[in-house]
């Protein structure tokens, strides 16, 4: 038998949800032990955000490269080196690792490596190969994050790829279906379009990127089908055929039976949380749906001194999200009055080109009732999108009726991706459209377009009749 390990607060997950909240429990004054069954740095940065945006950054300079024949650019034999290309995306992710490790040594957060089990609301073991530890801790942070789901009649395999096999593959497809249109199966599509691979992304619903309003998925698509993407919707995947070189997917739409040939089919059909097998139900937490652990607005669980963040409770499976929770709930612990607010979280697509949103859309506004005026000012007319050669998309602020203040926010265009901030500051501020047209941005800056929207809605915009 061997003797408990007293700790302080524990924290089990080291993705962008347990780190932050790790970081953040120390600087409150706890002692913080995370513990991590694989890499510290979690999905986002191992397998996730991170190298996905490493190789989108290469197919747009491949592609780019290729395609700026307009601005007067033309180069011959632009070539791919696809190992140098996972190297410098396996370098990113290696940089960023390793600075969260020494953000936590820093902050003096004991690292363990193994995996958590919880036998009661304060103890668990901590199994690492062939030993175990047992630990008694005061408050835990529960952040262990998601996992890619596998559809029967698609086991993962070296052909029938998930999210982590698709960012690590060592040869370049030259063909490649994507079975779930959803913001991962589409940036993956749209990077590998890019790269020269011949896409197919077949969507068992209405449309792809559902969650995103249709005037900016149209502009999207039209891209992806620009780069050669086929696009099939309403479509349900059968199953599939493994050969030595490659996958036959067979799918259904229209009521018609449909095969497609490819190196490789990648499945992204969503994630699930990963709540089971860890004793959870044992000590009584309490569950939603589908392995979602119930919070309240400070991430305690049911049981006290137990928190729950990131992809594990509700809410979108987002990197941001997740730190915002792990600050919260770490602050919770010390005692303080922070609670979780979710109005202003954006979500973005890095899609070509990028999609952002924060808040209220027109719709969701509308369908809860609230009477708000909406404008939009395209990329078309601003100095800097005309420069830059990027001019598809636009900016489109939601505010209330009777004040103008601002309740969400949609930008889809290049740098959709950082434009948004600014919004999400006015949103969290409590801002007016007035006081984002009043802001004087930079000129040329693809910020203008913003400064333009708010002009848009106040109806004294300059730059569109
Ligand atoms: P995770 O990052 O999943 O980390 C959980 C950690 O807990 C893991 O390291 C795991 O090993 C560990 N763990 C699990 N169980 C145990 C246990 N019992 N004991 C010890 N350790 C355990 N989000 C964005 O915001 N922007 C993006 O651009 C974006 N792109 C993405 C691209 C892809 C391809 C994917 C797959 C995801 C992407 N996401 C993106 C989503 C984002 O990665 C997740 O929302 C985020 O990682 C969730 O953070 P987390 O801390 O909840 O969990």
């Amino acid at each position: 038998g061997d003797f408990a390990i007293e700790i302080d607060t524990l924290v089990v997950g080291s993705g962008p949800g347990g780190y932050v909240a790790a970081i953040r429990a120390a600087q409150t004054g706890q002692k913080v032990t995370i513990v991590e069954k694989n890499v510290i740095g979690g999905v986002c940065l191992n397998v996730g955000c991170i190298p996905s945006k490493a190789l989108i950054s290469v197919g747009h300079r491949f592609e780019q490269a290729q395609h700026s024949e307009d601005m007067g650019v033309f180069a011959s034999e632009v070539k791919l080196d696809f190992e140098k290309v996972q190297n410098f995306k396996n370098g990113v992710v290696k940089k960023l690792t390793g600075g969260v490790e020494g953000l936590l040594k820093g902050n003096n957060v004991e690292i363990v490596q193994g995996e958590a089990y919880f036998s009661d609301a304060n103890t668990v073991r901590i199994i690492n190969g062939d030993s175990a530890q047992t630990y008694t801790f005061k408050n835990a942070i529960l952040a262990t994050g998601s996992r890619p789901v596998e559809i029967p009649t698609f086991k993962y395999t070296d052909r029938v790829l998930n999210s982590t096999g698709a960012l690590n593959l060592k040869e370049l497809p030259k063909k490649l279906v994507v079975i779930g249109g959803g913001y991962i199966g589409t940036e993956l599509g749209s990077a590998f379009a890019n790269f020269g691979t011949e896409v197919t992304i077949i969507e068992g619903g209405k449309d792809i990127l559902a969650g995103f309003e249709k005037q900016m998925t149209a502009i999207v698509k039209k891209g992806l089908k620009k780069k050669g993407v086929t696009i099939e919707v309403g479509a349900s995947a059968k199953g599939v055929e493994e050969n030595e070189n490659g996958v036959i997917v067979s799918y259904e739409v229209g009521g018609e039976e449909k095969k497609v040939e490819a190196d490789y089919v990648l499945v992204t059909v969503g994630r699930r949380p990963n709540t089971d097998e860890i004793g959870l139900e044992q000590i009584g937490i309490e569950f939603a749906e589908r392995g979602i652990i119930k919070v309240d607005k400070q991430c305690r669980t049911n049981i006290p001194n137990i928190y729950a963040i990131g992809d594990i409770v509700d809410g979108p499976q987002l990197a941001h999200k997740a730190s915002y929770e792990g600050k919260v709930a770490a602050e919770a612990i010390a005692g303080e009055k922070s609670v979780v607010d979710y109005l202003a979280i954006p979500a973005v697509c890095f899609t070509d080109p990028e999609m952002a949103t924060v808040g209220y859309s027109e719709e969701s506004a509308k369908a809860e009732g609230l009477e708000v005026k909406v404008a939009k000012f395209p990329f078309a007319a601003n100095g800097r999108a005309l420069a830059l050669n990027q001019t598809e998309g636009f900016v489109k602020l939601v505010a209330r009726k009777e004040d103008g203040l601002l309740v969400g926010a949609q930008i889809i265009g290049a740098g959709a991706s950082d434009m948004i901030s600014e919004l999400c500051l006015a949103i969290e501020g409590g801002m007016t459209a007035e006081d984002v047209a009043l802001t004087i941005h930079p000129h040329p800056t693809l910020g203008e377009i913003t400064m333009e929207t708010a002009e848009v809605l106040l109806g004294n915009p300059i730059h569109i009749i």
